[in-house]
C-alpha cells in the first residue's frame, strides 16, 4: 500500500508503522458505552476518533471487523473499591423501571445519537449480558494458571502474584509499587488481600437484580472482564487494534491485559489507541464531576450554557478539528467557528459541482491530495488534514472567480476527491432543516410552495392549493392565511 498508516501505540509510546496481522485485514475493538444514562459530549469523542479509524482503513482498501462493546450488566458506582449500588440498578429504581429497560432506553438514545453524528455502527456489537459464559471460562483460565483467588464466593485477580511473572502496569507506565504507595491500605473488613486486587466476579448482594449463576456463586462479572472476553470471542487470541478513551488506560485496559496475559500467557493487543478528553473550563466533562451537556442538549441548544443548538455535524467537525490525542475545550466560541467552517466547506463543495472546465489547469491538485492523505496516514492528524482542505476550498472559489483555470480531467479528479475525503472518510454529510437553523434553502423553498398556492387559488384550482397546505402540514409545517398574507411556522 502507498499510502503507509502510522499510527501512535500507547503501549510503545511512539509512532508506528500499522502492518495487520492478516494482510488486508484489520480487526479493531473499541470499548463501547455503559448504559444507564443519556450519551454527553465526552462521549461522542472516541465513537467519532474511531469511526474516522475505521472509514480510513476502509478506504486505504482494509477489510475491517469493527467490534464495539455495550456494557449492561450493572457494575457498581465504585469499581475500584467494590462498593456502592449497582448503577444500572440505581437508575432503575430511581426511574421505576426494571434494570433491563433502562439499558434498553439508553442504548436505543445512544443508537440515536450515533446516528445523527454518523458513525457507522460496528460489524458487532456484543453485550456484555449475553456473553457471561464466556466471561466464566476466562476467569476459570486465570484460576487455572494460579492468578486469582476466590473470597466469599468473588473471585479476584492477584495482582502482586500476577506481577512476580509480568508486569503489571506496562501500558499506563505505572509500576506496581507507585500503585502500592498510592493506593489505602484495607482497612481489614475487605476479603481482598491486597486494595489493588480487582473483582473478576463479584457475589450479588441479595437486593442486587442483575445477577448470574456461576460455580462460585450467584453474581455478576467484574467490570474489565467483558472486554477480554468478547475481543477474543470476535477478534481471536491476537487481534491489531484496541481503542478507547484516555480515561480508560487505567485500571481498565491494563486489567485488560493482566486478564489476558494471565489466562494464555500473552497479550492480544497489537496497537492500543486513545483519545483524549472533551474538557470544560479545563477540566474533563464527565457525568461523574456533573460538567457534562448531553448530546441531545447539543442538538436542541437546550442547556443553560449554549447560546444556541448545535446540529450534530456541527459536533462532528468540531471534534475531527483537533487531533484526537489532544484535549479539546469545550466553548460557544469554539463551536460556532466549526459551524462556520462547515458551512464554508460544505459550500465549497456545492460550488465543486457547479464549476466549468477550461482548457487548461492553473491549479495543482496532486499537492493537495497527497498533504490530505499524508496527513491522515500520520496517526491520523484530521485538523492538518482540513486545513488542507481548506487552502483547496481557496482554489476552488478563485476557480470559480475566474482568477484560476481547471482542465476537464482535474475538474473530474477534484470532485471525486472531495467527494471521498469530506463524505467518506471525515463522514460529514449534508443536514436536514431543522428548526432551530436559520436555513434559507428551505425559507426559499417554502416561498416558493406558498406562492404556487397562491396562483393555484388565484386559478380557482382549490385541490392543489388544499393538497400543497395539507403535505406540509403531515410533515410538520403549518400554513396560515393572516391578512398580511401567508404565514408558516414549524408545528
Ligand atoms: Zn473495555
Amino acid at each position: 500500500m502507498e499510502n503507509q498508516l502510522f499510527i501512535y501505540n500507547t503501549l510503545s509510546r511512539k509512532k508506528e508503522a500499522f502492518k495487520p496481522l492478516v494482510p488486508g485485514k484489520v480487526g479493531l475493538y473499541v470499548c463501547g458505552p455503559t448504559v444507564y444514562s443519556n450519551s454527553h459530549l465526552g462521549h461522542a469523542r472516541p465513537f467519532i476518533t474511531f469511526d474516522l479509524l475505521y472509514r480510513y482503513l476502509t478506504f486505504l482498501g482494509y477489510k475491517v471487523r469493527y467490534v464495539r462493546n455495550i456494557t449492561d450488566v450493572g457494575h457498581l458506582e465504585d469499581e475500584v473499591e467494590g462498593t456502592g449500588e449497582d448503577r444500572i440498578t440505581k437508575k432503575a429504581r430511581l426511574e421505576q423501571i426494571e434494570p433491563m429497560e433502562v439499558v434498553q432506553k439508553y442504548m436505543n438514545t445512544f443508537h440515536r445519537n450515533m446516528d445523527d453524528l454518523n458513525v457507522t455502527p460496528p460489524s458487532i456489537e456484543p453485550r456484555a449480558s449475553g456473553h457471561i459464559i464466556e466471561q466464566i471460562q476466562v476467569i476459570k483460565d486465570i484460576q487455572k494458571n494460579g492468578y486469582a483467588y476466590e473470597a466469599n464466593g468473588s473471585i479476584y485477580f492477584d495482582v502482586e502474584k500476577y506481577n512476580q511473572k509480568y508486569k503489571y502496569g506496562i501500558l499506563s507506565g505505572r509500576n506496581l509499587d507507585d500503585i502500592k504507595t498510592n493506593t489505602r491500605q484495607l482497612d481489614g473488613q475487605s476479603e481482598k488481600k491486597n486494595s489493588f486486587d480487582f473483582a473478576l466476579w463479584k457475589k450479588a448482594a441479595p437486593e442486587h437484580i442483575m445477577r448470574w449463576p456461576s460455580p462460585w456463586s450467584d453474581g455478576f462479572p467484574g467490570w474489565h472482564l467483558e472486554c477480554s472476553a468478547m475481543s477474543t470471542k470476535y477478534l481471536g487470541e491476537k487481534f491489531d487494534i484496541h481503542g478507547g478513551g484516555m480515561d480508560l488506560t487505567f485500571p481498565h485496559h491494563e486489567c485488560e491485559i493482566a486478564q489476558n496475559t494471565a489466562s494464555r500467557g500473552e497479550e492480544s493487543v497489537q496497537y492500543w489507541m486513545h483519545n483524549n478528553m472533551i474538557t470544560i473550563n479545563g477540566q474533563k466533562m464527565a457525568r461523574s464531576l456533573g460538567n457534562f451537556i448531553t448530546l441531545d442538549e447539543l442538538f436542541t441548544g437546550k442547556h443553560e450554557i449554549l447560546e444556541q443548538a448545535y446540529s450534530p455535524m456541527t459536533i462532528r467537525f468540531f471534534i475531527l478539528q483537533a487531533h484526537y490525542r489532544s484535549t479539546i475545550d469545550f466553548s460557544n466560541e469554539a463551536l460556532q467557528a466549526s459551524e462556520k467552517g462547515l458551512e464554508r466547506l460544505m459550500a465549497a463543495v456545492k460550488t465543486l459541482a457547479e464549476l466549468k472546465a477550461s482548457e487548461q489547469s492553473t491549479v495543482d491538485l496532486a499537492g493537495l491530495e497527497e498533504k490530505c492523505y499524508a496527513a491522515l496516514s500520520d496517526d491520523l492528524n484530521s485538523p492538518i488534514a482540513i486545513a488542507h482542505l481548506f487552502d483547496g476550498v481557496k482554489m476552488i472559489n478563485s476557480i470559480k472567480a475566474g482568477t484560476e483555470s481547471i482542465s476537464a480531467t482535474d475538474l473530474e479528479e477534484l470532485r471525486k476527491f472531495y467527494h471521498t475525503i469530506v463524505f467518506d472518510v471525515l463522514g460529514l454529510k449534508e443536514e436536514q432543516a431543522s428548526a432551530g437553523g436559520d436555513n434559507h434553502i428551505l425559507a426559499e423553498t417554502l416561498e416558493l410552495l406558498i406562492n404556487l398556492r397562491r396562483d393555484a387559488k388565484a386559478n380557482k384550482d382549490w385541490a392543489t392549493a388544499d393538497k400543497i397546505r395539507d403535505e406540509l402540514n403531515e410533515i410538520g409545517i403549518e400554513l396560515k392565511d393572516t391578512k398580511d398574507g401567508v404565514e408558516w411556522s414549524l408545528k
